[in-house]
């Protein structure tokens, strides 16, 4: 369920029982369709928060309810948690009486904090630890704590209680992800989370079982290309296994006087920094008595002029390019094909940008209710990558004859074009696509990829994986396209995307209308 801020609550009203008068909602809340509130560790976690001297907010409350929830067999139904707000009200204290829940009510074997920075990270260790202290209840079932030495101090930085419950925190260091994963990952500061890190993280995660990931983080900067899709996601839905709960300020065309053309700087009259009653909705803390409303007055006053409509009011800046195309979770969900499909298939070639020194065949075949992807081997050795495009006028004509393909699509502005002559006059018949229609393909493999039926399968190829990893989206007119201007190799995925739009588009009297 989607829900954004309106005149009626966003609270769902199975939900409202939960909340206090005063809960101050979320812009942007989405709660998989399965939560049960009478089936969850919520409450459970909240009491021993409440333990530990730091009793929950009614919103930390019902993020508890939400992120604890269990589904029938008694996991959780939540994979992915995302909490966005601005910093001080809720998040970071949300996320450690989540750890303490994790510790002390689900026994879990390993929970790693990141954060982005070290001294965030040391932070938030000292803090979990004095929480503990503050119970003896507690105290008495912790084998180890790191007392506030890190790593570099010589001590390890884990909190291990008795049971074997450990909690380790780590700085998310540029590049891979060794010691970020285990039963549950939180990623604070998630504004600075790299997609290629994440995107090598999250298949592990989501392949063990009962795993579960959260995202903090205040709005996103310019370089937050990765938290910025997750906001997307949520925004629309999220989808059956994720949480995400967004406080901020209503956007400047409903809240600054100028609307989306206000400039946000101190002199402009009627901007919506300036108004107490819309700082209100993204700062619960003000509500609940710990941030004060002149604080915010005297940061508006002292704080750079161009961080502030994102640091308080929770606008998000867009990134400036490097969008993701495919989030790494959603395409390793889509991973089972399985043997050959079924029924009409249509092939595509492309090839790396700019100097087109590897080339890829895709095909991509109707099984089904689904539509199974691959890029198919350069030759009957098993290779799927040979350097340069000269082998792929045979290899296509070996397919074509072969497979008896709808379509054979071959992107005139694609890098592998420069085989198109040899192509054709080995007897093959391409077919190019205009600016429109690349849009369009794009939009297909989206909908495939993320959305309803049919649903785009594809086996687990290395250099596809790849490809979607550091595949990015640029706005082509009013809708989107691969950007190749990138040191990875996309030309997988793009084929893929232009044999998707092959086989919809050359095969009359298919299910294929969904994707249309
Ligand atoms: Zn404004």
């Amino acid at each position: 369920m989607t829900l954004t801020r309106s005149p009626t609550s966003v609270v769902p009203p199975r939900l409202s029982s939960s909340v206090s008068p005063d809960f101050v909602e979320p812009a942007y809340l989405s709660v998989p369709d399965g939560f049960d509130p009478n089936r969850t560790l919520g409450p459970e976690v909240a009491a021993v928060a409440t333990l530990a001297g730091f009793p929950p907010d009614p919103e930390q409350r019902f993020c508890l309810d939400v992120s604890f929830g269990l589904d029938k067999r008694g996991r959780f139904l939540v994979f992915e948690t995302v909490l966005i707000a601005p910093r001080q009200n809720l998040k970071t204290g949300f996320e450690k009486q989540r750890a303490l829940g994790k510790l002390f009510v689900c026994d879990r074997p390993l929970q790693v904090w990141s954060a982005h920075e070290f001294e965030t990270s040391r932070r938030a260790l000292l803090d979990v630890e004095a929480m503990i202290d503050g119970s003896g209840i507690l105290r008495k079932q912790v084998r180890l704590t790191a007392r506030g030495k890190v790593a570099s101090h010589g001590a390890v930085p884990e909190i291990v209680l008795n049971s074997g419950a450990t909690l380790a925190f780590r700085t998310r260091t540029a590049g891979g992800g060794a010691g970020l994963t285990g039963d549950d990952l939180s990623v604070d500061e998630a504004w600075a989370a790299q997609s290629g890190q994440m995107g090598v993280i999250l298949p592990i995660m989501l392949a063990r079982a009962n795993s579960q990931v959260d995202f903090l983080s205040s709005a996103c900067r310019p370089e937050s290309a990765f938290l910025w899709d997750l906001v997307q996601r949520g925004r629309t839905g999220g989808g059956p296994r994720m949480f995400y709960a967004e406080w901020c300020a209503p956007p400047p065309e409903e809240v600054c006087d100028l609307g989306g053309k206000c400039d946000h700087h101190r002199a402009t009259p009627g901007c919506g920094c300036d108004k107490p009653e819309v700082i209100v909705l993204a700062h619960s803390a003000v509500t609940r008595g710990r941030i004060e409303l002149e604080k915010v007055a005297d940061l508006r006053r002292t704080m750079p002029e161009d961080e502030f409509p994102r640091e308080i009011m929770g606008w998000h800046d867009e990134p400036v390019d490097g969008l993701i195309g495919i989030p790494a979770a959603v395409w390793a969900a889509r991973a089972g094909a399985d043997g050959k499909p079924a029924g009409p298939v249509a092939f595509a070639l492309s090839a790396s940008w700019p100097d087109a020194a590897m080339g890829s065949i895709a095909v991509v075949g109707q099984h089904g209710h689904e539509v199974y992807a691959q890029i198919v081997t350069t030759d009957e050795h098993g290779l799927l990558h040979k350097p340069g495009t000269s082998w792929m006028p045979a290899r296509i004509k070996e397919l074509v004859e072969k497979y008896k393909p709808v379509a054979v699509i071959l992107d005139d502005k694609d890098p592998a074009a420069i085989e198109k002559a040899a192509i054709e006059k080995a007897g093959v018949e391409v077919t190019s696509l205009t600016s429109t229609q690349a849009g369009q393909a794009y939009g297909m493999v989206i909908a495939a990829v993320m959305g309803d039926a049919p649903y785009l399968r594809h086996y687990d190829q290395p250099e596809l994986n790849a490809a979607v990893a550091s595949a990015m989206k640029r706005p082509v007119g009013n809708a989107h396209t691969w950007t190749r201007k990138g040191p990875d190799d996309i030309s997988p995925i793009v084929a893929v995307t232009d044999a998707l739009f092959g086989l919809a588009t050359h095969k009359p009297m298919t299910p294929f209308a969904l994707l249309g």
